[in-house]
């Protein structure tokens, strides 16, 4: 094992420790838009069902740091300044809005950022607009074959990979861990007393995890998993347990609206999507993550799910 040098902190126990970490103090000049915007969305969709139809706006949170992204960041960047840690290091495959968003608060913050990312052979490869954007920010980019991916919760890999690039505080991929489930229960708090029914688009599930232990009694949350595979809800009990000490909140998952997998989409997906973004005047509308929501909310809907009088808060998370 190498010995990594001690973080340059100042005086422990010190009433300046109490004070934010030097290396925070941009973060307070972000200004970030929060609690987040909420708004009706008058949506015959819903309507002729009696739903009412509200956005949470978590997409005008801040213009790098993006909705959940921000929600799940922000404690990890805290833990990291108080360690001392000025390089943070973590994983996504090629398109992740994760990686864009941890690139992006390095620039903004002054930190070093290493992406690990899912996919060797993409590393002789131009890079995609999104990692093109990572790299614009600083972000050393770290390309590792799909099976040795796999091993990224591995503290045996995880510590190979101390050994090449030194110290470096650790987020996982998604940024969901026990902090970033702490904080984005804050969306759940914003939330209160204002809908029914919060849905919200997943990933690994930190998000839901946080927004369901954030909510009042009485209001309930549904996932809606971008990615196939059925692991959903097992994941967002494992990060409850991590963050909470135990399940948290009404919550249930919804695995029938990825349209296919992560990025994939249907013709009935993308026309709901256009005509979604054109009646609400939402152009950059995520087709991976939100437009499945918004879609398989409204199939709910027409389902007979909710009762009529129910209000639906939408999560607009990037
Ligand atoms: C990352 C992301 C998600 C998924 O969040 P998880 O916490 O990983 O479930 C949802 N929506 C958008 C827009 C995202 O960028």
């Amino acid at each position: 094992m190498s010995s990594a040098p001690p973080p340059p902190s100042g005086p422990q126990g010190s009433p300046a420790s109490q004070a934010l970490p030097k290396s925070l103090e941009p973060l307070e000049s972000l200004a970030p838009r929060l609690p987040s915007p909420l708004s009706e969305a008058a949506d015959e969709h819903f309507s002729r069902h009696g739903v009412r139809l509200l956005l949470k706006r978590d997409d005008l949170i801040h213009p790098d740091l993006v909705g959940n992204k921000w929600r799940k960041l922000v404690p990890n960047l805290r833990a990291a300044a108080r360690a001392g840690e000025h390089t943070l290091l973590t994983f996504g495959g090629a398109y992740s809005n994760h990686l864009r968003a941890t690139a992006a608060a390095g620039r903004l913050l002054g930190l070093s950022t290493i992406g690990v990312v899912r996919g060797e052979e993409l590393a002789g490869r131009p890079l995609n607009d999104s990692l093109a954007r990572c790299a614009a920010d600083g972000m050393r980019l770290h390309f590792v074959t799909r099976a040795d991916y796999r091993r990224r919760n591995d503290p045996e890999w995880t510590a190979a990979l101390r050994e090449r690039f030194g110290p470096f505080h650790l987020i996982p991929e998604g940024g969901s861990n026990a902090e970033a489930v702490r904080g984005a229960a804050e969306l759940g708090r914003e939330l209160r007393g204002a809908a029914d029914v919060v849905a919200v688009a997943c990933g690994t599930g930190g998000t839901l995890a946080g927004l369901a232990a954030g909510l009042a009694d009485g209001q309930r949350a549904i996932g809606f998993a971008a990615l196939r595979g059925g692991f959903l809800a097992g994941e967002v009990e494992r990060l409850q347990q991590a963050a909470f000490g135990g399940r948290r909140g009404a919550w249930t998952v919804e695995d029938r609206f990825h349209c296919g997998g992560f990025a994939r989409t249907t013709d009935a997906l993308e026309s709901f999507a256009r005509g979604f973004a054109a009646r609400h005047g939402l152009p950059g509308l995520d087709r991976v993550y939100v437009a499945k929501t918004l879609y398989g909310l409204a199939a709910l809907a027409g389902e007979g799910a909710f009762p009529r009088g129910t209000a639906v808060a939408a999560v607009v998370t990037g």
